[in-house]
């Protein structure tokens, strides 16, 4: 039986040159559990001397240009913000900007499409926004998991009960992926939080889009995992309402917390994440 304690929390405030990088981790059972903290992603090549050497080794602009099809980032991009959580078992499982964004598609019908004539007449910039790809960054990124994790679809659920259930918090952190403001039309953000209690994690990811006056979207992946059993539960839901059928003011939806509950599901599927924890 692993037991969470003792606790060991690290904490490593990295310096190279002037970038300032943030990680820290805990031991929680089989768990090393960690997260990096890091700055924006630039919005072009800063070392094309390096980048244009035929020896693979790219700055974090050019790797990004390379991995993905979409022909813009979000606003702020966070290259190195990572949640990673590893398992003794070899099986881990992380969430990063940059898979979240290959996600983003990149030739679908924008989302304006579906968005009222009267918008698009009314906002000469929509024109602009009117490309090839997804403009709202919209993804249904579930995290990344590693090759040796087994994944079938359950009818079991996350005990929500014992997520309210006030306890002490043994690690927190709200980590930014990325966030676009459309050009000052609403919000396009990919977030997650980890919280670790004594006898389990809670992780949440969420996509959220609010298009002014014409739609809100969430897009969010729970995960939970009760020490001393050898599997996550995986909980994944999709809501959407145009801004018509929800009728609230902008002013009451500035944070995603207080629009999300009120967002009709459009799709909910639970997944079991298996690893062989023998080893
Ligand atoms: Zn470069």
């Amino acid at each position: 039986m692993f037991r969470p304690e003792p606790l060991n929390l690290q904490e490593t405030n990295v310096d190279a040159g002037r970038h300032t990088s943030n990680s820290q981790s805990i031991e929680f059972g089989p768990w090393h559990i960690s997260y990096d903290v890091s700055r924006i992603l630039p919005s072009m090549c800063a070392t094309k001397v390096v980048c244009e050497r035929d020896d693979d080794q790219f700055c974090q602009f050019c790797t990004y240009s390379k991995e993905l099809k979409i022909p813009h980032f979000p606003d702020m991009v966070f290259p190195k913000n990572r949640l990673t959580l590893a398992h003794k078992s070899g099986a881990s499982i992380n969430f990063n900007p940059l898979d979240a964004l290959k996600r983003v598609a990149s030739t679908v019908e924008p989302v304006e499409v579906s968005c009222s004539e009267v918008w698009m007449q009314a906002r000469p910039y929509a024109e602009k926004l009117k490309k090839s790809f997804d403009w709202t960054f919209c993804t249904d990124y579930k995290g990344s998991i590693s090759d040796n994790i087994t994944v079938w679809e359950t009818e079991e659920s996350i005990d929500f009960e014992l997520l309210k259930q006030k306890n002490q918090i043994l690690f927190y952190h709200d980590l930014t992926l990325f966030e676009d403001e459309l050009h000052d039309h609403g919000v396009s953000k990919l977030s997650v939080k980890i919280r670790v209690m004594p006898s389990y994690w809670f992780v949440l990811l969420r996509y959220f889009l609010r298009v002014d006056d014409v739609l809100v979207r969430s897009n969010e992946t729970r995960m939970f995992h009760m020490l001393n059993t050898d599997y996550i539960l995986r909980e994944y839901t999709s809501k959407e309402s145009s801004a018509k059928d929800l009728n609230m003011p902008t002013s009451h939806m500035k944070e995603a917390d207080d629009v999300i509950p009120f967002l009709p599901v459009k799709e909910k599927i639970t997944h079991k994440l298996h690893f062989n924890c023998s080893s």
